[in-house]
């Protein structure tokens, strides 16, 4: 027996109790004939004494930092306890011990406040994952892992494998490929989702699927992405969207219970897309706080329902009234701002992320007045009705943006997080969900100046919008008014699930006709061969009796780095990958034998 307990779980309740522990050294500290050793396991650290009093052959002085020891010893009350760890009421005078193992000294010190950096960390993440801050997180992964599969299993959903190598899957990112030996020059796919495979399952009469899946994408690796990462992925027969929503709101509400001990309680509230972009310039809203846009003009198109206002802003101003979109948000308590706060606005604004050539605003004063920096254009009245339209109260800040219609609105969505950051509005422990509907079916691509599905091509169209997209040429004849095409305002049965301004889920109804999916991939610019030979499989499996069905998939480890409190993924995974897509530890991706080479016949010819 190599251990009686473990590190954390001896008590005050257990002295004088003979126990033998394993574990590894974390710290050593001697005084006189006395030394103290912290050994530390998964579950804790226990303080053990070396003592000369106690046995006089016992020689501390070998051990050294990580090092594997066990130790048997008796449980003592400690004289000087520490309230800050459970076992910090006793200590183990220790009677015997054994080296199990030595170790090297480790490249970084590992405690809480490590002295390593990131890249260091990662090398030897073996060593990174004994902290407890990963640990911590590896735990936390792992009770969001049981909450779902206990809920889902609950519910009578089926966790059924699907293969990682297969044919690609277009979920609009490139294909990580696989060269087969045994089909020279054919490659596999590795799956950017289980997409096709969850439906032929519904097909198969398997109602109820989920699967915890690894999904891979050759994406450029923006922060917080990960060429392979995990969902959780789920498919229901014989639902409406109003199932799905009801079922998957039931999922997360389960897992903050579950995990965080959260009550949930309230509807998760919906809204359509396009609400979302009007009101906060932004299809995953953090709607903790207000700052909602005020559209102060826009181009018809955009928002064919929406009430026009550009008369507020009619006058001289030249900015404004070339501008295709202006838009203003009113930040809350912000109109005593100094000319540098207010420059410092402008200069953020003027970044190359954001865009904007510049930033207007007007102070409410608490007196009632007003003060802008378009004074010289605006009278007091019209500043005052722009300021109403905004819902500006006295002592708020207008901030203002003017520009083309797709940047400038992003730009008011980046500038009200930012100025909600700055007011401390978001809070990681305060956690609102939210669901956006009725996504754009299709969506422009520019390089190839046609559509492609916005969320994938399996994804059915609102009933009525079918005769549009059946009726209407995909055929863009002039680029510029592509937003024009009815396809534009094709809607989809998609949805999204939202959590403080991250997208944590995303699904649609799919189609389960073969002629619509047909018609689908038609408006996608695939011909009836191009069909046959990418989907073929999926097309006859339609014809065998499909089931109406729809799914959804969590993005786990985002959900999990929400859940935990934290920006970034990567903490959330045992072995990640940096942002080049490299595992540092392995040192991946790496070349292979000439033999390998050989045996796939295939010889390299690097550009
Ligand atoms: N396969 C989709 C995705 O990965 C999710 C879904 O439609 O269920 O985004």
């Amino acid at each position: 027996m190599y251990r009686s307990n473990t590190c954390g779980e001896l008590r005050l309740s257990d002295k004088d109790k003979i126990v033998t522990l394993a574990g590894w050294v974390q710290t050593v500290r001697k005084f006189g004939s006395i030394t103290f050793v912290d050994l530390r396991d998964r579950y804790g650290i226990t303080q053990l004494l070396f003592s000369e009093s106690h046995n006089a052959d016992l020689d501390a002085n070998p051990l050294g930092r990580e090092f594997v020891l066990q130790v048997k010893g008796k449980v003592n009350e400690r004289s000087n306890k520490n309230n800050n760890i459970p076992t910090g009421e006793i200590e183990i005078v220790v009677s015997e011990f054994k080296i199990l193992n030595k170790s090297a000294v480790p490249p970084f010190t590992i405690q809480d406040d490590t002295d390593g950096g990131d890249d260091i960390r990662m090398k030897y993440r073996y060593l990174d994952l004994r902290r407890n801050a990963v640990k911590k997180n590896l735990e936390l992964r792992y009770q969001v892992n049981r909450a779902a599969r206990n809920y889902l299993h609950e519910n009578n959903f089926m966790d059924i494998e699907t293969p990682f190598l297969i044919k690609s899957t277009p979920e609009g990112a490139r294909d990580f490929v696989v060269p087969s030996r045994m089909n020279p020059g054919q490659f596999y796919a590795l799956p950017q989702s289980p997409q096709t495979f969850k439906q032929l399952l519904m097909v198969s009469g398997y109602d109820r699927y989920y699967q915890i899946v690894k999904c891979f994408r050759d994406e450029d690796l923006r922060a917080d992405r990960q060429p392979e990462f995990t969902q959780i992925d789920c498919e229901m027969a014989f639902v409406e969207q109003e199932d799905i929503l009801n079922m998957f709101e039931g999922l997360v509400k389960r897992i903050f219970k579950d995990v965080k001990d959260i009550n949930y309680t309230e509807t998760v509230e919906r809204m359509t897309w396009e609400e979302a972009m009007w009101q906060y310039g932004n299809d995953k809203p953090d709607i903790r706080f207000g700052i909602k846009l005020c559209n102060l003009k826009f181009p018809a198109h955009t928002f064919p329902a929406k009430e026009n206002i550009s008369s507020l802003i009619a006058g001289d101003f030249a900015v404004f009234n070339d501008a295709e979109t202006v838009i203003a948000i009113s930040v809350p308590g912000c109109s005593e701002y100094s000319r540098k706060q207010t420059d410092e606005l402008t200069e953020w604004v003027k970044r190359p992320q954001i865009g904007m050539k510049g930033l207007a605003f007007i102070k409410c004063n608490a007196d009632g007045t007003f003060k802008s920096s378009v004074d010289k254009f605006y009278s007091e009245d019209k500043l005052k009705a722009i300021a109403e339209a905004a819902s500006a109260k006295a002592g708020d800040l207008v901030l203002i943006l003017a520009g083309a219609e797709e940047r400038t609105r992003k730009a008011s969505s980046e500038l009200r997080m930012y100025m909600a950051d700055k007011l401390g509005m978001r809070k990681p422990d305060d956690f609102k969900l939210l669901w956006v509907l009725d996504f754009p079916l299709f969506e422009y691509d520019e390089e190839g100046n046609r559509w492609v599905a916005r969320h994938h091509p399996f994804t059915s169209p609102k009933p009525d919008h079918i005769e549009v997209m059946i009726n209407n040429n995909p055929v863009i004849a002039d680029a510029a008014k592509y937003l024009e095409h009815p396809y534009a305002n094709i809607k989809a049965n998609a949805y999204d699930m939202v959590l403080n301004g991250n997208e944590i889920g995303g699904g649609s109804i799919r189609i389960h006709q073969r002629e619509l999916q047909e018609k689908m991939f038609a408006a996608l610019g695939m011909d009836a061969e191009e069909q046959q030979h990418k989907f073929g499989f999926l097309l006859g499996a339609f014809e065998y009796g499909a089931p109406p069905h729809g799914g959804i998939a969590f993005g786990f480890d985002r959900l999990c780095s929400i859940m935990g409190g934290s920006e970034s993924i990567r903490d959330f995974i045992a072995f990640p990958k940096n942002n080049s897509g490299r595992d540092v530890m392995l040192d991946a991706p790496a070349s292979i034998d000439e033999k390998q080479f050989e045996e796939l016949q295939i010889k390299l010819n690097l550009k």
